[in-house]
């Protein structure tokens, strides 16, 4: 029996608000009216996992919780740990006085990234490279059933940042430099909530089916890939006209397919923190764009407007939510900040209006998730973490991703596609066999990991795989000249890239390959025919030397867990598609790049990328 069900039976008449078939406003009018200003401020905090609580959850009803940066409950959580401890949370929030549930958010930004054995899909940049939004849209269905396999509603994805300067260390969350390419991928927003009907009743265009999907939320309102230097969290210094043309671009396209939620940046522009636009927020996402859904801050998003323990801080609690943020990311010590919340308003300082507009849009976005009628997990969707078919379909994208940069020392005489049948080969490199390094930063750990993290191919594995019978595939990170000379290769393949990171901690000014990746490619390629993979985030640098000497280069991107798409087209069982989705610069003092300037002279332009077929017709 349904709650509004069994109080029937008892002979009560069972709030609005639990009626499923009433309509959305009607029910979000009749809970907001039952709520007390303290139950209010409580929908309007998102708190993390470890500090949840009875108090928290039943007594305060906070109104999200969140794993931030992908922390397990616990080391080695499975996936149904991860259901249990989401449905305990919720049964919780299901106790307090009004039994709202919460919503649970995490950052499943390429797959389910935080559950060891989930599918891990390429990094944005890749699907970038790949110009198939019905390949995402797949992708983001796929990602939100192995999210809901684990009991959470939420996911902060997408990034559509559009990164102007490869200097910043999340520009591999951006899918392009080219807004209109950033704007075409938001077709990912219809796959992770599901698309609803043109004539469904509840009148808005945000839905999900709450047993597949999940909600989606657009990041890093507004800037965030245009900040000064390229540097996290920075300021992005440009006209109005610019920040629409090029950062605000993809934003109405996520509205009209419905995104429920939208991350505010911890950027500021022309030197105002986003957190406190009001004419951001406000006049144009909310008024002049017409957004229905809720605003979230970053992590803890209102500590950036000011020192928590400054006597300022209220004030800038004020200054956020009047600016027009709905839900605040782990508010500093919550309960404190719950009472702040009411003081404000008793004191004046935020209008009651303010507050109950942010409610309303929180609770519209939770009824209409379905979230009210099903708030549990359901055990039998825990088969589709890392099943076949997805595993399948980040193949694909991988293969989707590659871009061939270079084919053969001359055109007439291409290097790919690989022979199957060579005698032996040599493969070398720090990413040839290295799952964390392919998945790159929001894997497992927030900022990544190196090694076998979680189940996949590494691309060693894939070439053994590929060329298990004929070709005796000899395996050393770092060979010296002496082996790779003894040996007799027929080819070499030199894998090497960046080690992962996430936020801030990927902000470089120096861009060449890491671990003297220049010097080992150099070494191969004057001894043995040699193609060169780069597992990168972002362009690095070549050197002309060093480009000159090799006889094939690819970029991978941060593929994640299926190798096999990699192999797929380096020994011709496909061909390469995939073009790029970003300048790739000569050196990094070339950067910013001025991507429409007269002086425009990259190693590889925007949207380059061979096909074997085509140089094999050459
Ligand atoms: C990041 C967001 C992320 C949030 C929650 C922040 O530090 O900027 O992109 O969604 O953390 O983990």
């Amino acid at each position: 029996c349904s709650p509004a069900g069994m109080a029937a039976a008892q002979g009560e008449h069972p709030p609005l608000y639990k009626d499923a078939s009433a309509p959305v406003e009607a029910r979000v009018r009749d809970l907001l009216g039952r709520m007390t200003l303290q139950e209010k401020a409580g929908q309007m905090a998102q708190i993390e996992l470890s500090v949840a609580s009875p108090r928290a959850l039943a007594e305060l009803g906070v109104g999200s919780l969140l794993n931030g940066g992908g922390r397990p409950p616990f080391d080695g959580a499975s996936p149904s740990d991860w259901a249990g401890v989401v449905d305990s949370m919720q049964r919780l929030a299901l106790s307090s006085r009004l039994s709202v549930p919460i919503i649970y958010g995490v950052d499943a930004v390429h797959g389910h990234n935080n559950v060891i054995g989930a599918t891990i899909f390429p990094h944005n940049v890749g699907l970038g490279a790949s110009r198939d939004p019905e390949l995402v849209r797949k992708i983001g269905e796929a990602t939100a059933l192995e999210v809901r396999a684990t009991g959470m509603h939420w996911t902060f994805a997408p990034c559509v940042a559009v990164c102007r300067d490869s200097r910043w260390g999340r520009c591999y969350e951006s899918y392009s430099e080219d807004p209109e390419i950033v704007r075409s991928f938001t077709t990912i927003v219809a796959g992770l909530q599901g698309q609803t009907p043109a004539d469904h009743p509840h009148g808005y265009p945000f839905l999900h089916s709450v047993r597949e999907n999940v909600l989606a939320c657009a990041k890093h309102y507004v800037g965030d890939g245009g900040t000064h230097n390229g540097i996290n969290e920075g300021n992005t210094i440009c006209s109005l006209d610019d920040l629409e043309r090029i950062h605000m671009k993809p934003y109405p396209d996520c509205i009209t397919q419905g995104v429920a939620t939208i991350m505010a940046s911890f950027s500021q522009w022309n030197g105002e923190p986003l957190h406190a636009s009001h004419f951001l927020l406000t006049d144009v996402l909310k008024g002049k764009l017409g957004f229905q859904g809720f605003v979230v801050s970053d992590w803890e998003g209102i500590d950036h407007l000011c020192d928590p323990r400054g006597s300022n801080y209220r004030h800038c609690i004020a200054q956020a939510v009047n600016a027009g943020m709905d839900m605040i990311m782990i508010p500093f010590r919550f309960e404190t900040f719950l009472e702040d919340l009411v003081f404000l308003v008793e004191t004046g300082e935020i209008p009651l209006s303010r507050i109950d507009d942010a409610v309303e849009r929180i609770l519209r976005v939770k009824f209409i998730s379905g979230v009210f009628e099903h708030p549990f997990s359901d055990p039998t969707l825990l088969d589709v973490i890392g099943c076949k078919e997805h595993r399948q379909l980040a193949r694909e994208a991988v293969r989707k991703s590659l871009v061939l940069l270079k084919n053969g020392k001359n055109q007439k005489e291409p290097f790919l596609p690989l022979a199957k049948n060579a005698k032996r080969i040599l493969v070398t490199g720090t990413h040839a066999d290295n799952i964390g390094y392919q998945c790159g930063g929001w894997t497992i750990a927030w900022h990544g990991d190196s090694g076998k993290i979680t189940p996949g191919t590494s691309i060693l594995e894939a070439i053994q795989k590929t060329l298990q019978v004929e070709t005796e595939v000899v395996y050393e990170e770092c060979p010296t000249e002496a082996t790779i000379e003894e040996e007799n290769f027929s080819y070499a393949i030199v894998v090497v890239g960046e080690v992962p990171y996430a936020e801030g901690l990927g902000d470089r000014t120096d861009l060449s390959i890491p671990f003297n990746g220049s010097d080992l490619i150099t070494r191969v390629a004057r001894i043995v025919p040699t193609l060169v993979i780069v597992i990168s985030g972002r362009p690095l640098v070549i050197e002309p030397q060093v480009l000159e000497k090799v006889d094939a280069l690819v970029v991978a991107w941060l593929p994640g867990s299926e190798g096999m798409g990699v192999t797929d087209c380096l020994f011709g069982d496909h061909d390469f598609v995939g073009t790029l989705p970003v300048t790739w610069f000569r050196s990094d003092d070339q950067l910013p790049i001025d991507i429409r300037g007269a002086n425009y002279d990259p190693l590889f332009p925007f949207g380059y990328g061979l096909k074997c077929s085509e140089a094999m017709k050459i």
